[in-house]
């Protein structure tokens, strides 16, 4: 009788119905969400760390929601890749970002590129690329503006079929960065068959670096080899001007984080660069 009533307990768990109720409400959210247009990119700089020249953008998904509240990434990418809408979600990115990138023309913004995050999820699916690339016909970038940011694990479920759609991609104009790097697999293996275009170390590596020998030993190694194989190597979450210094004393090629600027929004970052530019 215990052993039966243990199994009824477990089946109305109602901290899992909790879960699943809210799984589902942020479901239909989020549809409405992007029916309503309510979704809104913020932008955060990429700085060169040898000129402190601002070179790019990462755009960063937010969800404005209608109580005027901003939503994170964090609390509905989740609940998107598990319910598949996230390939809804990245079709509007990625035709939001091509919108940009066209209306830029005569801004500050003109002559950065533009980094979107793309889930393993879109790149597994075999409308993604097909999708991308007839948009890409129809309105060609400027060559070499957009890069698509993947993690580690993306490239590495199915490298091949990875490794050929790079290279499509790369015919688009579009470049393939590793996002958080260090922290998946970390094979150096499909680095030297990829044409990736950029490593992103991932932030872990980059707090308190100046204080950590060990980080500085791994994050002094990724350059190196990321450097001997001709990428561009990034440093995410940088927060200080010691990290700064010590990326810069490493020869790191660009850093992004809130000691230069948070992730805002597309008026405040145009104020940014005026103000940049005196
Ligand atoms: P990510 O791609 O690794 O993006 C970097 C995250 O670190 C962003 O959080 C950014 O705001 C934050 N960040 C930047 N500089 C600093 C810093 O100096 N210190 C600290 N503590 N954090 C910093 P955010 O915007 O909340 O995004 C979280 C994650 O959500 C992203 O991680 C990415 O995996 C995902 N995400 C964001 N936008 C999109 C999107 O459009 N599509 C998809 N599929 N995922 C997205
Ligand atoms: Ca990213
Ligand atoms: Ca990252
Ligand atoms: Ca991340």
């Amino acid at each position: 009788a215990k052993q039966s009533g243990k199994n009824k307990f477990h089946f109305f768990d109602p901290h899992l119905e909790r879960i699943a109720l809210h799984r589902v409400a942020t479901e239909q959210k989020l549809r409405n969400a992007i029916e309503n247009n309510e979704l809104v990119l913020h932008y955060q700089p990429k700085v060169n760390l040898a000129t402190g020249e601002i070179v790019g953008l990462e755009a960063l998904l937010r969800w404005q929601a209608a109580d005027g509240k901003l939503i994170y990434p964090d609390q509905f990418i989740p609940v998107a890749e598990s319910t598949g809408l996230i390939h809804a979600i990245t079709r509007w990115v990625f035709n939001a970002a091509l919108q940009k990138l066209h209306s830029w023309a005569d801004t500050p913004m003109a002559n950065l590129h533009l980094s979107i995050n793309v889930s393993a999820q879109d790149f597994a699916d075999p409308v993604f690329l097909p999708t991308v690339i007839s948009a890409l016909r129809a309105t060609p970038l400027p060559h070499g503006k957009l890069e698509f940011e993947l993690t580690e694990s993306t490239l590495l479920d199915n490298h091949e079929q990875a490794n050929k759609a790079i290279s499509q991609l790369l015919l688009y104009g579009v470049e393939v960065a590793i996002d958080d790097f260090g922290t998946g697999y970390s094979s150096f293996n499909y680095l030297q068959e990829m044409r990736i275009h950029s490593l992103k170390i991932d932030r872990s590596f980059i707090t308190e670096l100046h204080n950590n020998p060990r980080k500085q030993a791994i994050v002094k190694s990724i350059i190196s080899v990321g450097k001997n194989l001709g990428l561009q190597i990034v440093a995410e979450g940088v927060e200080t001007k010691d990290e700064h210094q010590c990326l810069k004393q490493l020869d790191c090629h660009l850093g992004q984080g809130y000691l230069f600027s948070r992730p805002v929004d597309e008026a405040s970052l145009l104020a940014f660069l005026k103000q940049r530019q005196g």
